[in-house]
């Protein structure tokens, strides 16, 4: 059977260069006679394997010596509560900015830990936008600023950071190595990989080394950062396959001319994708078109009766899992840095059919 363009939201499409290569190294990686997944975490070449990938992160998106680079397991979700159990020692309260899905699911699990205060919200318009930070009720004692610049869910995204003086917290699991950014910028950045840095298991976490001095030590050792950075993150077993994944995608990342020359590729997806979408009838898109997601793209048919089918005829057109998330519905096609722009055009082109055969 032949690959399919796969519009997964995650874990989503790896570049079939990595997986290619992955193979190749599956039974024997580099002569050592074992694949990676049988090797010790602590051998040589894993430790050179771990060592590759935080050195192309970090070429890749220019982190200074301020920074550490921590391999966390657990999933974003975990990063939920990890975050606040790290951050919020000494103070009072954290701030949020709420704008969909998984800014709430973030706000939630941080009140477990936390006064948390919702310094701006786009709730009311069911989360098609972005607040004005220049309204934003910020509280400069609070621990930190938690924000998510790319909504996978809702399909929203925003490029700039409010002004403030608090530690910007980031989940950038939908956006990160998408598009530009200035890691000085962020007092932590946390990204689960399974959608544009590798298989599901992983979480990049890029913390500023000051912040680590607010790990207590009453947090259990594997959940302290400062102790994850103390050990190289591999207090634990850490998920080896997972990051030795990631490598690779870095290096293709790097083949592909770095972040710049992909953001470049993933605006031009995105203009394409989103100028049909305006031009017809039969599709539309709810979201501001200045926080328009560039890596998803929900999408709603005129006649929400033909969803189903619209699923049904896209999958044996070889372009799968289009259907929105279970608490949205309609559907998103997610357009991470392995979607090649082929895989845009094959989507224009059903798109275009099943339009003017239904419409
Ligand atoms: N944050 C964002 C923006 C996400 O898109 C996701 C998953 O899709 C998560 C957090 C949760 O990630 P995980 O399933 O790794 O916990």
């Amino acid at each position: 059977m032949s690959r399919v363009y796969n519009f997964c939201s995650g874990p989503a499409a790896l570049p079939e260069a990595v997986l290619k290569k992955a193979q190749a190294e599956m039974l024997d990686w580099h002569g050592a006679g074992v694949s990676v997944m049988e090797m010790s975490h602590r051998s040589e070449e894993f430790m050179s394997i771990l060592a590759s990938a935080k050195a192309r992160l970090t070429r890749l998106l220019n982190i200074n010596d301020d920074y550490e680079i921590l391999f966390v397991q657990g999933g974003a979700s975990t990063l939920f509560s990890q975050i606040p159990a790290n951050l919020v020692n000494g103070f009072d309260s954290a701030c949020f900015l709420n704008t969909g899905a998984w800014s709430s699911k973030a706000i939630k699990e941080a009140k477990r830990y936390t006064n948390v205060k919702v310094v701006g919200s786009s709730k009311e318009q069911n989360y098609t936008t972005v607040p004005d930070f220049s309204s934003l009720d910020l509280d400069e004692s609070a621990a930190y600023l938690h924000l998510c610049p790319n909504e996978t869910i809702g399909g929203l995204e925003f490029a700039d950071l409010p002004e403030t003086g608090l530690p910007i917290v980031a989940d950038l699991s939908s956006t990160i190595l998408s598009r530009k950014i200035d890691v000085s910028k962020y007092g932590l950045i946390y990204a689960g990989a399974q959608k544009n840095v590798g298989p599901a298991g992983v979480v990049i976490c890029i913390i500023r080394k000051d912040l680590l001095a607010r790990s207590h030590d009453s947090l259990p050792s594997i959940w302290n950062f400062a102790n994850l950075a103390a050990n190289d993150s591999m207090i634990n077993t850490p998920p080896t396959f997972a990051i030795y994944l990631a490598d690779l995608v870095f290096e293709w990342l790097e083949e592909q001319g770095g972040v710049e020359a992909i953001e470049a590729i993933n605006a031009l997806k995105a203009k394409t994708l989103y100028d049909f979408i305006d031009a017809s009838a039969f599709y539309s898109n709810p979201i501001d078109p200045a926080f328009r997601s560039r890596m998803n793209v929900p999408f709603t048919l005129a006649d929400e009766s033909l969803e189903a089918l619209f699923l049904q005829e896209s999958e044996a057109a070889g372009l799968r899992t289009l259907a929105g998330h279970r608490s949205v519905g309609g559907m998103r096609a997610s357009i991470y840095n392995a979607m090649p722009i082929e895989g845009i055009v094959a989507l224009i082109e059903f798109m275009r059919d099943f339009e003017k055969r239904h419409a």
